[in-house]
């Protein structure tokens, strides 16, 4: 009997290179290395957040239903939404895939953005659907948002992905823009604000909240430093939020992880603090690299590296203990993606990369 079902279609998730792996690799002193790869807090988590795991673990004998309530009014009330509207999920990542299993049936199709983040594709595909993309590349060479671009793209699919700002090239986009398209296509506007905090530009929060065919979705794993505990939400229409309490993975989220959400809630100076060394960072490597830089809204930038190749140049900066992103699984061969760190750090990234490049 056959039993696995065909997933020659199917890629495996390659995430970003872990830093003992690396110092493994080169030799080097695990502690020595600079991971700005994966847009995570170079701050760490709030301080509070330690106590609060701590506090938590005599506690991780019992299932966290009660407390799940408790941190969807929190994140209700920081975000101005009714709890009713607020889901949360296994990051980001699980609030898409839950989604996906309220929405998507056996051929349907997402719209996602090119350059953009994978995992849209990855969630449908394994929820027997399938992703087509929309381009975002301008006539100037940037990576600007433009509704009428995503509108000519649509062909029916039930979900189009609009990342806000968008992973890898830190494009921003506008609540107009959202709207504009939300009205053309017949499908979800689905907009990630993954790297929302880090942007001066509105929500989309309240359009989901006006609207039956817009949703959003939020993480702790940037701007609140929780990478590692994996705590997403979503603010989903009326009867999409229901939808998805019928579909959700019952307990996805740990109790720890709930804690410490709602610990790093109660820290607004942390996110404070990580947001504006974001856009000192920014800032910081795109007046000083050599290399031409894209505009970002985000916590990282998006660095030309050509004539150079993009993963040589990655290459030989994990050699010298800087780990980056290369965009060429990004369909960005000629580029290289670099997350603000420590102000130490991002100075160290500068001065590596320009003399890599
Ligand atoms: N959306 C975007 C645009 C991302 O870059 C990422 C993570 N790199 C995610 C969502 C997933 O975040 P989470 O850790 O919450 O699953």
């Amino acid at each position: 009997m056959k039993i696995l079902r065909d997933l020659s279609e199917l890629d495996e998730y390659v995430p970003g290179r872990g830093v003992e792996e690396v110092a493994r690799e080169h030799g080097l002193d695990p502690d020595e290395l600079a991971k700005l790869a994966s847009n995570e807090n170079p701050l760490g988590p709030p301080p509070a957040v330690e106590e609060a795991v701590r506090e938590a673990a005599p506690t991780v004998n019992v299932y966290p239903t009660a407390l799940h309530e408790d941190v969807r009014g929190e994140v209700a009330e920081a975000v101005g939404a009714p709890v009713e509207n607020v889901v949360l999920g296994a990051g980001a990542d699980g609030v898409f895939d839950t989604v996906g299993r309220a929405v998507l049936e056996d051929g349907d199709g997402v719209l996602t953005p090119s350059p953009g983040f994978s995992y849209y594709g990855m969630s449908a595909r394994n929820l027997g659907g399938y992703e087509s993309s929309y381009g975002l590349r301008t006539d100037d060479g940037g990576f600007g948002y433009d509704a009428g671009r995503i509108v000519d793209a649509y062909d029916g699919e039930k979900i189009v992905y609009i990342t806000a700002p968008n992973n890898p090239t830190g494009t921003d986009t506008t609540v107009e823009t959202v709207e504009r398209v939300a009205d053309e296509v017949d499908g979800l506007v689905f907009v990630d604000e993954a790297y929302h905090e880090f942007s001066d530009r509105e929500s989309a929060v309240p359009l989901a909240l006006e609207r039956d065919d817009v949703a959003v979705a939020r993480t702790f794993s940037k701007a609140y430093g929780l990478a590692g505990l994996r705590v997403g939400y979503g603010v989903l229409p009326d009867g999409m939020a229901s939808a998805y309490r019928k579909v959700v993975t019952p307990f996805c989220v740990g109790g720890v992880s709930l804690r410490a959400a709602s610990a790093a809630l109660g820290d607004d100076g942390h996110v404070t603090e990580t947001v504006e060394l974001a856009r000192w960072g920014r800032e910081y490597m795109t007046e000083n690299l050599d290399a031409p830089t894209y505009d970002t809204a985000a916590n990282f930038v998006l660095v030309d590296v050509s004539p150079c190749d993009a993963s040589e140049v990655a290459g030989e900066l994990e050699r010298r203990g800087v780990i980056v992103r290369d965009t060429t699984s990004f369909g960005l061969p000629e580029c290289i993606r670099v997350s603000v760190g420590t102000r130490e750090e991002t100075r160290r990234a500068v001065r590596e990369i320009n003399d890599v490049y």
